[in-house]
C-alpha cells in the first residue's frame, strides 16, 4: 500500500448537503478540514427540493443565504398542493402554501416570534450540492477531494488515521477528528459498529426525473394557472408529480413495475399533451430509522448516516443541516483549546433527541398520508354516485391528514436540547410540538426571531461566540462572567438590546446565547456562580443544577 501523508484537523466523509454544511461551518471557523467524496463530481439526480426554514436562518448566519435563494426556486410561485385526479381535471383539494415573497411580507410583519427569521427556499438537491461545494472550496482552510473514496480508519488517544482511496491508490490521512456524513449505508457508521433502529425498506418507490419547458406555463388545473409545488395523483400508483426549482424540471413518484412506465404515469398526470424528456429513472426506499449512537471517541456520524426519515415534513437534510452547525461549532471549541469534554460529548445527547423526534414527525406525517391513500377505490374518477361518495371521503380525511406533511413549524423552530452537558437546565419546560411552534427562551430552545429597531434582526446583532444579551435597559454586571468565559479562552460578547418589545417576548433580562443561538442560560439577575456557568457551557464542568440569582 502506498502511504501519503495529508494532515487535517477534521476529515469528513461525504459531500452531500450536511457533509458540505460542516465543512462551509468549520472552514469559517478557522479549522483546517479535508473533505472526501466518492463521486468524482455532484450528480444532476433528484432528492430533496426544499430547504426549511430553520435550514435558511442557519444559511443566513453563515452569510450564504441570497446566494442560495438566487439558485433557487424565484421568490413569487407559491407553494401550494393539490390532490388531483390527473392535471386536467379540477382539483379535489388544494392546499394554498404561500410563496417566499409572501411568506416573507408575513414575517416583516409578525411582532409575537412565532415566526421564522427566514422563509423556506425551494432548491433541488443537485443545485444545492454544487454551489455549497464551491463556497467550501472559497474558504482557505477547507479542501475539498472528490473521486476520493473512505475505506477504513484506526482511531487512538491523539487522533484519526484513514485510509482513503483516491485514482485506484490508497493513502492514509491524519486527522484529530473524523466525521461520517456517508448518508444513509454510511460505511464510518458500521466500522464503528452502530447499527440502525426502527423500520426500514417500510415501501418502494420510484422515482423519474423529467424535463418540460411547458408545463409550468400550462398547468391546467381549476380556474387558475394551478401553479403549486406539489401534486398528490389519487390513483392505484400514489403517483406524486413535484415541481423542481428550474419550474422546467419535474419529478414523479410511483409505485410502478419497472422504469419504462415512468414516462406513461407522467402522461396520465399531466393529461395534456406536452412535449418531455424522461431524464433519469431510480428506485428509492421509505426508512424511518435512529442510529444507536451518532459517534465513538474522535469518530462522529451526522445526516443521513444516522437518521433515515419518509421525506413526508421534509426533515431529512433539514434535520442533517441541523447536525452539521451544532457539530461544527464545538468541534473547533475543542480544537482551539476552549472547549472541554463535555463539549463534544453534548453532541450525541442534543442531536439524537432531535432525531429521534425528527423520525416520529416523519412517522406521523407519513401515517397521515397513508391513511387517505387507502381510501383510493378504482370507481374514485367516476361520474357515479359510488365515485362521488368515494371521492367525498377521501378528500375529507385528506384535507385533515394531508396537512401533516406541510405543516410542521413546531418541528422545524421547536426543538429543544433536553438533558444536555453544556446548557444550565431548568426543572421542566414546554412540550414537543410537531405542528405548532411557541416562541421560548426555555435553556436548550432556539432563540427567537425578534424584530428591533429599524426592522433589524436580533440575530444580525449576535455574532459567532457566546453572546450575554442584556435586555431591555437591564444593567446587571456582567463583568465576572466575562471574565469567567475569557478565562476559559471561549469567545464571549455582552450585547445590550434595550428594546421593550425583544424583554417581553423574551420573558428575562439575560440571556446567555450559544454560538448556534441556543439558549444556555437565562435569568433576571446575574449568575450567581458565574464560573461554574463559565464552565459548564463549555464542556468544562461536569454537574449541572439550578443557578440562583444574585440577591
Ligand atoms: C425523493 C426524496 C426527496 C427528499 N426530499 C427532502 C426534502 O424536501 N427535504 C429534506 O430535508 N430532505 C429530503 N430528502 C432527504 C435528503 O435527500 C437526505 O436527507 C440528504 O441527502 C442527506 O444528506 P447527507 O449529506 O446526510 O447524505 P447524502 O446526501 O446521502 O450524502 C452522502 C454522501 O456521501 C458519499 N459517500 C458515501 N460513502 C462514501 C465513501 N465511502 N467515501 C466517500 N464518500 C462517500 C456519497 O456519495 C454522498 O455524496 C429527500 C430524499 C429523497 C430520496
Amino acid at each position: 500500500m502506498q502511504t501519503s501523508r495529508i494532515d487535517t484537523e477534521v476529515l469528513i466523509v461525504g459531500a452531500g448537503p450536511v457533509g458540505l454544511v460542516l465543512a462551509i461551518d468549520l472552514g469559517q471557523r478557522g479549522v483546517c478540514c479535508t473533505l472526501i467524496e466518492r463521486k468524482d463530481a455532484p450528480q444532476f439526480l433528484p432528492k430533496m427540493e426544499r430547504c426549511n426554514a430553520r435550514t435558511m436562518e442557519i444559511f443566513r448566519r453563515m452569510g450564504i443565504v441570497d446566494t442560495v435563494r438566487a439558485a433557487g426556486l424565484r421568490a413569487d410561485v407559491p407553494m401550494d398542493v393539490y390532490l388531483v385526479l390527473a392535471l386536467n381535471r379540477p382539483p379535489l383539494l388544494h392546499l394554498p402554501y404561500p410563496s417566499v415573497a409572501e411568506a416573507r411580507r408575513r414575517i416583516d410583519a409578525c411582532t409575537d416570534g412565532t415566526m421564522p427569521l427566514e422563509p423556506y427556499q425551494l432548491i433541488s438537491q443537485y443545485t444545492l450540492e454544487p454551489l455549497l461545494k464551491s463556497i467550501a472550496e472559497s474558504l482557505p482552510t477547507v479542501t475539498v477531494r472528490y473521486g476520493c473514496e473512505f475505506v477504513s480508519f484506526d482511531q487512538d488517544a491523539s487522533g484519526v488515521t484513514t485510509k482513503i482511496l483516491f485514482q485506484d491508490k490508497t493513502s492514509k490521512v491524519k486527522s484529530r477528528y473524523l466525521v461520517g456524513c456517508d448518508g444513509g449505508t454510511s460505511a464510518v457508521r458500521q466500522q464503528l459498529g452502530i447499527g440502525l433502529r426502527g423500520e426500514g425498506d417500510l415501501l418502494r418507490f420510484r422515482q423519474a426525473l423529467y424535463y418540460c419547458e411547458e408545463l409550468f406555463g400550462k398547468l391546467p388545473i381549476g380556474n387558475g394557472p394551478g401553479q403549486g409545488r406539489h401534486y398528490h395523483v389519487v390513483d392505484e400508483c400514489a403517483s406524486f408529480l413535484i415541481m423542481q426549482d428550474s419550474t422546467r424540471h419535474w419529478t414523479l413518484h410511483a409505485r410502478v413495475a419497472q422504469d419504462a412506465d415512468m414516462a406513461r404515469q407522467f402522461e396520465a398526470t399531466v393529461g395534456i399533451p406536452v412535449k418531455y424528456e424522461m431524464l433519469n429513472v431510480g428506485e428509492w426506499k421509505h426508512n424511518l430509522l435512529l442510529a444507536d449512537h451518532y459517534g465513538m471517541d474522535r469518530v462522529f456520524l451526522a445526516g443521513d448516516a444516522v437518521h433515515l426519515v419518509i421525506p413526508t415534513g421534509g426533515l431529512g437534510m433539514n434535520s442533517g443541516v441541523g447536525d452539521a452547525v451544532d457539530l461544527g461549532w464545538k468541534l473547533a471549541g475543542t480544537l482551539q483549546g476552549w472547549g472541554g469534554p463535555n463539549l463534544l460529548a453534548s453532541y450525541e445527547v442534543e442531536r439524537r433527541q432531535v432525531g429521534d423526534r425528527n423520525v416520529g414527525a416523519s412517522r406521523y406525517a407519513s401515517a397521515g398520508r397513508r391513511k387517505w391513500r387507502s381510501l383510493y377505490r378504482p370507481e374514485i374518477g367516476d361520474d357515479s354516485a359510488a365515485g362521488k361518495a368515494a371521492r367525498d371521503h377521501l378528500v375529507r380525511v385528506a384535507d385533515v391528514e394531508q396537512r401533516k406533511s406541510n405543516e410542521m413549524i413546531g418541528a422545524e423552530l421547536g426543538y429543544r436540547y433536553v438533558g444536555s452537558p453544556v446548557i444550565w437546565e431548568e426543572p421542566g419546560g414546554p412540550e414537543h410540538l410537531f405542528r405548532e411552534y411557541v416562541p421560548t427562551t426555555w435553556p436548550g430552545a432556539r432563540l427567537p426571531h425578534v424584530w428591533l429597531k429599524d426592522h433589524v434582526a436580533i440575530q444580525d446583532r449576535i455574532g459567532r461566540g457566546y453572546t450575554l444579551l442584556r435586555l431591555g435597559g437591564c444593567r446587571e454586571d456582567a463583568s465576572v462572567l466575562a471574565n469567567a468565559m475569557r478565562t476559559c479562552g471561549a469567545p464571549f460578547d455582552v450585547l445590550d438590546i434595550p428594546d421593550a418589545g425583544a424583554r417581553d417576548l423574551y420573558g428575562c433580562d439575560l440571556i446567555l446565547l450559544r454560538p448556534d443561538l441556543h439558549v444556555a442560560w437565562r435569568g433576571q439577575r446575574a449568575p450567581a456562580q458565574p464560573q461554574a456557568l463559565a464552565a459548564l457551557v463549555t464542556g468544562n464542568r461536569e454537574t449541572t443544577g439550578q443557578i440562583t440569582e444574585r440577591s
